[in-house]
Formats: structure tokens, sequence, C-alpha cells
């Protein structure tokens, strides 16, 4: 639930010895309809939401109206860029080939897309994202992309049940954003958001702890491919 989000928020800034107001939270709504979004999150004066999937986003965002700011969390395909104007943050950009489609499409339509660079920080095979060591040459590749802007890097954890395993990861990327994102970063989830804050997180993207129950659609909850 949202409020209880907020306190366990609070509470981790609390202990990091952080302000709230910089730690910035993305409600992913994906698999739930407009009117449980707008039970859950927008009726309690939350209005930054994240989707996965660019086909259920466009749905949603129509049933929503222009009040919200959305965020793409999920992985994107080149073929879905033109559809991305919408989005205030894209959260999973990984290749210089979403990259060149994005500045392609940013100058044709005179918009400038911001982006998190999504890193593979665990060097998982089954994740996406850059790895480490082509981390610069990406960045390099959207400072020389006028319609594409750097924000930070976002990745995320390998799946655990114990929180205290995604720590490494979220501090190898914070020290990955020093480097090439001032500091900047989009990690933790229902499961491991306090560790993210705890570690510097400036986006968190929570799910699943907002809501009471279940997506309708469990399918393919981290990719996106529709
Ligand atoms: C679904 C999803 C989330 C939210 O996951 P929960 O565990 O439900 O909080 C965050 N980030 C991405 C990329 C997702 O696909």
């Amino acid at each position: 639930m949202l409020a209880d989000v907020r306190e366990r928020i609070a509470r981790a800034c609390a202990r990091a010895g952080r302000d709230p107001g910089e730690v910035r939270l993305v409600a992913v709504t994906k698999g739930h309809d407009a009117e449980a979004v707008r039970a859950a999150v927008l009726d309690h004066g939350h209005r930054v939401l994240g989707e996965s999937r660019v086909q259920e986003w466009r749905a949603k965002a129509e049933a929503l109206g222009p009040d919200v700011e959305w965020h793409l969390v999920g992985h994107l395909q080149t073929n879905k860029v033109r559809y991305c104007r919408g989005f205030a943050l894209l959260h999973g950009v990984d290749s210089a080939r979403l990259v060149d489609a994005l500045e392609a499409d940013g100058a044709r339509h005179d918009h400038v897309f911001p982006v998190l660079l999504q890193v593979n920080v665990a060097g998982e095979r089954s994740k996406h994202g850059v790895d480490r060591a082509g981390l610069a040459d990406l960045a390099a590749r959207v400072r020389d992309a006028p319609h594409v802007r750097l924000e930070g890097l976002m990745t995320m954890a390998p799946y655990d049940p114990d929180p205290e395993r995604a720590r490494p990861v979220f501090r190898a990327l914070r020290g990955l954003a020093e480097r090439h994102a001032d500091g900047r970063t989009s990690m933790g989830m229902s499961g491991d958001f306090e560790v993210a804050i705890e570690e510097g997180a400036t986006w968190i993207r929570v799910g699943s702890a907002l809501f009471a129950t279940k997506p309708a659609d469990e399918r393919g909850a981290v990719e996106v491919d529709g």
C-alpha cells in the first residue's frame, strides 16, 4: 500500500541520513488496470507511474489522462521508440543501436529523450543491460547524441529473498554512476528498495508492494515483448 511504502521510504532515509525528497518513487503499474491504479496510487496523491510494456502503457495512459508522469521501466525495443516521446524517463536503455534509434526519432520530432542506461552489474546472462566494460562507450554515445540526455544509471539486482544480497550490486551501480552520471541511480524494487535507498538510489521502482492484489496478468513480468 502506498502509505506503507512511503513510511518505509522515510525510515530507510532516516537510517541513511538522507532527505526523503531525494528519493523518487516510481509506482510500477504493470498488470494492473487503470481502475486499480487509480484506487491504489493516484487517489492518494502520487502521480509518477511506471510501465514495462509500451503496448500496455498506451491504453492505460489514455484511460488515466494527462496528469501523470510516466516512466518506462522495462527494456525498450528499437521498433517501439516512436511511441516513447510520452515518457518522462526511459529506464532501460542498454545498446548503441537503441541510442541511435532514439536520436533519429528525437531529431525527426525535435524531442529530447531523457534516459537511464541499464547496467547488468551482476553479469547475469538472463538480464538486459550493458556490461560494465561497455558502459563508458555507451555513455559517450549518449553524450554525442543531442536528442538523448543521460540522466543516470539503472539496474535490477538478481532475484533473492534476502535483500542484503542486492547491496553489493546497488553499491557497484552507485560507484559507476558517480563516474558516468552524476551519481544518479534507479535501483530497488518491492523486495529490496530499502537497501537501495541506503546505497543512494535516486529513483526506486516499486510495483507489487503498492497493490493488494496480484496483477491480472503475471506473465513476462520483467520483459517488454508485446
Ligand atoms: C515490475 C518491475 C518493477 C517492480 O517490481 P516489484 O517487485 O513488483 O516491485 C521494477 N522494475 C522493473 C524493470 C520491473 O519490470
